[in-house]
């Protein structure tokens, strides 16, 4: 496998992230150590796209720690809980997670998922921090088509970065309406627990032996291949959380991976998308 992580545009940042970057969702549970080694190792690998949000506990010290010194490499995402996402909470919100991160701006600030707020007020909120330099964009997570189209309506074209949704091999719902309305309007989608979170296929399971075929042909592995079959789209990237340096070095591996049309076409029939549920997952 080539080493070199693949880049890709983020809304219509001028900047690029890397296609696979760093989820922090329940790092500050174990080894604090341990987990800033993995990050670190992770930024060395070039996943320097680093997730985290307000709700996440402690993760956003450890991030802080992650990325002391290292801060111009990095790509940092954190989120508003919906709870906190009126006009002045939203700004507050920013504020306790920059101090909390030691840093003065974050590249991209999420509304965690849609609350009881007015879209309007969240928007005038990101828009505010935007032009305090706190942070360069703005987006969203776990949106749907409507609430994505209701949203352009009051933010207007080009300012909607990301929509962070679930997608996974065995959750591919975004992937009817989400996936194709982001692409038309130059919105990136980022793919979270791109591992179904503790849901990823066991070896002896004939979904897993579908993703270790393919894997020894690329001497990778299932989870790299995994990545890559999510990551196939431009418009997608993805953010698995490792607690270890070595899960991290092996996902970072998985942002050079590129799949065959052959074998994108039978991991589609392992891994069927499934009809459209009613409303978006999300976990
Ligand atoms: P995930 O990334 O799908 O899976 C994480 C699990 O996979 C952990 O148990 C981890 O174990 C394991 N793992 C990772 N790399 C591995 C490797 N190379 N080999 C073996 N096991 C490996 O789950 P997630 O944390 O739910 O999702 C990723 C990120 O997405 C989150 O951390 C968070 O930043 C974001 N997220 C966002 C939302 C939202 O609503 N916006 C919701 C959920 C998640 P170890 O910890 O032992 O490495």
């Amino acid at each position: 496998m080539q080493s070199k992580m693949a880049m890709r545009a983020f809304g219509g940042l001028d900047r690029k992230v890397s296609v696979i970057g760093q989820g922090t969702w329940y790092l500050d549970q174990g080894d604090r150590a341990k987990a800033v080694a993995a990050l670190r190792r992770g930024l060395d690998l070039g996943m320097t796209h680093i997730d985290t949000a307000e709700m996440y506990g402690d993760a956003e010290l450890v991030v802080g720690d992650a990325i002391a010194g290292r801060r111009d490499e990095v790509f940092l995402v954190s989120k508003v809980l919906p709870s906190n996402a009126s006009r002045r909470g939203t700004v507050t919100a920013c504020e306790r997670s920059l101090k909390r991160l030691n840093t003065d701006r974050l590249d991209c600030y999420l509304l965690h998922w849609r609350g009881q707020y007015p879209l309007e007020e969240t928007v005038a909120a990101f828009e505010h921090l935007v032009t305090q330099g706190k942070i360069a964009s703005w987006g969203v997570s776990n949106f749907d088509a409507d609430d994505l189209h209701e949203l352009l309506a009051v933010a207007g074209k080009g300012r909607i970065a990301c929509n962070q949704v679930l997608y996974h091999l065995r959750e591919r719902a975004i992937e009817h309406r989400v996936v194709p309305w982001c692409e038309a309007h130059g919105v990136t989608v980022t793919a979270y627990s791109p591992f179904g979170h503790d849901d990823f296929p066991s070896p002896s399971s004939a979904q897993g032996r579908a993703l270790q075929a393919i894997a020894d042909q690329h001497r990778a592995t299932p989870r790299q291949v995994a990545l890559a079959f999510l990551t196939r789209r431009p418009s997608v990237i993805a953010i698995p959380k490792a607690s270890s340096a070595e899960h991290a070095a092996e996902n970072a591996a998985g942002g050079s991976l590129r799949l065959s049309e052959a074998e994108i076409a039978a991991l589609d029939s392992a891994f069927p998308r499934g009809r459209e549920p009613a409303s978006l997952p999300m976990l």
